[in-house]
């Protein structure tokens, strides 16, 4: 069993006594958080035109317990109380159990868009041939290939007049996939146009990642959410009623959903991850016909006693590829927490978008946020306090 990371008054640690806590006596990982992970030529290699790197704050939440087993969460934030609220989220989650996380399929979608004068007879064409032209893209990645990744199947998207949007999808192991998904629509499109006698003008992946839905759910005691002077029965009301708005209310739910992405991308950030890609996959997912609804579902246990928030969105997230390896910070990190698999990943950061809604769906029925959040904000701002 893991040990525990349920701690009170892990706040009031000095940050090298968390780093001990965490990660026990570590001198090369000292020294990497030390100077943040980057260098200036390291920087410079990375991306273009670099003057020098921007450090944030790197913090990691206590009280986690996801699918039965305690996990320290890594997260990257600029916003003060985010880091707080997440860990207040769990301690309330972990009174029932902690967060039951399921990661979703580790699939990315490419989209080719074929130009031609009859899609229908294209598609025809393509599907007869489609499991070829699938195997002969495999041996493009061996190193996707030994991993369990690769080029799964063809599918039809949209059709239009004169255009045929083929689907590619890709199997990507630990990988976010999106360079692997690219690659491989690449080298698909000659093969298409010589098969059909059409032109591909578009080969890229669809930030979508229509089948990686993530789902993180949680129960609360209701007696445990009293909160400013308000009963646990009056906050759960308050609460329920709070998350039928965003039902509702599109403007609402826009905001009831930032602050899920609060934590989903304040780990997205810590481990080196797409940031854009994370927010864009949750957006898609939340835009219904009306507008954005909310990622989160919430109810009532049939006594009453706990309160049931469920979350799923689409995490387009890796523990391989782009920065994450390539950091030093974050490689040593994603070792130390165990979160080298892109699965164990996902279920972590959705349980810590789940705990950071849970504490903002609270402070909002109880005391408000402007008394509570944004009181630590104040203190943070003022040197003095
Ligand atoms: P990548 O190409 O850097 O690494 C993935 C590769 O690592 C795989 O293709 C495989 O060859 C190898 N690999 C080794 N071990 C593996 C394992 N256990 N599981 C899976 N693969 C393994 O990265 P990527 O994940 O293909 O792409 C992510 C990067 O692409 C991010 O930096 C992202 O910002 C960037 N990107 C994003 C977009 C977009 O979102 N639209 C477009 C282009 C690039």
């Amino acid at each position: 069993m893991r040990p525990d990371t349920r701690r009170p008054g892990f706040h009031r640690l000095t940050p090298s006594e968390r780093r001990a806590t965490v990660f026990g006596e570590d001198p090369a990982l000292e020294a990497l958080f030390a100077s943040g992970g980057w260098d200036a030529d390291f920087a410079d290699r990375w991306v273009e035109d670099v003057l020098g790197p921007l450090a944030l704050p790197f913090s990691v939440a206590p009280n986690f317990v996801i699918n039965g087993e305690p996990r320290w969460v890594p997260m990257c934030t600029e916003e003060p109380s985010v880091v707080a609220a997440a860990a207040h989220g769990a301690r309330l989650a972990a009174a029932c159990g902690g967060f039951v996380c399921e990661a979703g399929e580790a699939v990315a979608t490419a989209q080719l868009q074929l130009v031609v004068s009859d899609p229908a007879a294209a598609w025809a064409s393509i599907e007869a041939r489609a499991d070829a032209l699938v195997a002969e893209l495999a041996p493009l990645d061996p190193a996707l290939f030994a991993h369990g990744g690769g080029p799964e199947r063809l599918e039809r998207g949209a059709v239009f007049a004169d255009e045929l949007i083929v689907h590619l999808h890709v199997r990507t192991a630990d990988a976010m996939g999106a360079n692997a998904a690219n690659t491989f629509a690449e080298a698909l499109a000659p093969r298409l146009e010589a098969l059909t006698g059409g032109a591909v003008i578009g080969r890229i992946l669809t930030n979508a990642y229509p089948r990686r839905l993530t789902r993180a759910a949680a129960e609360l005691p209701v007696e445990a959410l009293a909160h400013g002077g308000i009963s646990g029965e009056a906050v759960a009301e308050r609460m329920l009623r709070l998350a039928r708005w965003a039902e509702r209310d599109p403007l609402r739910a826009v905001t009831h959903d930032k602050g899920i992405l609060n934590g989903i991308l304040a780990v997205t950030l810590a481990t080196a991850n797409d940031t854009r890609a994370v927010a864009m996959a949750a957006a898609a997912h939340a835009c219904g016909p009306g507008g954005l609804r909310p990622l989160s579902a919430w109810s009532r246990s049939a006594d009453g006693a706990r309160l049931r928030c469920e979350l799923a969105l689409p995490l387009p997230l890796g523990t391989v590829g782009g920065l994450t390896v390539a950091h030093p910070l974050v490689r040593r990190v994603l070792e130390a927490l165990d979160l080298t698999s892109a699965a164990r990943l996902c279920e972590t950061a959705a349980a810590c978008g789940l705990a950071n809604h849970v504490a903002a769906l609270r402070a909002l029925a109880g005391e408000g946020i402007q008394a509570g959040h944004m009181a630590l904000h104040a203190r943070k701002q003022d040197p003095t306090s």
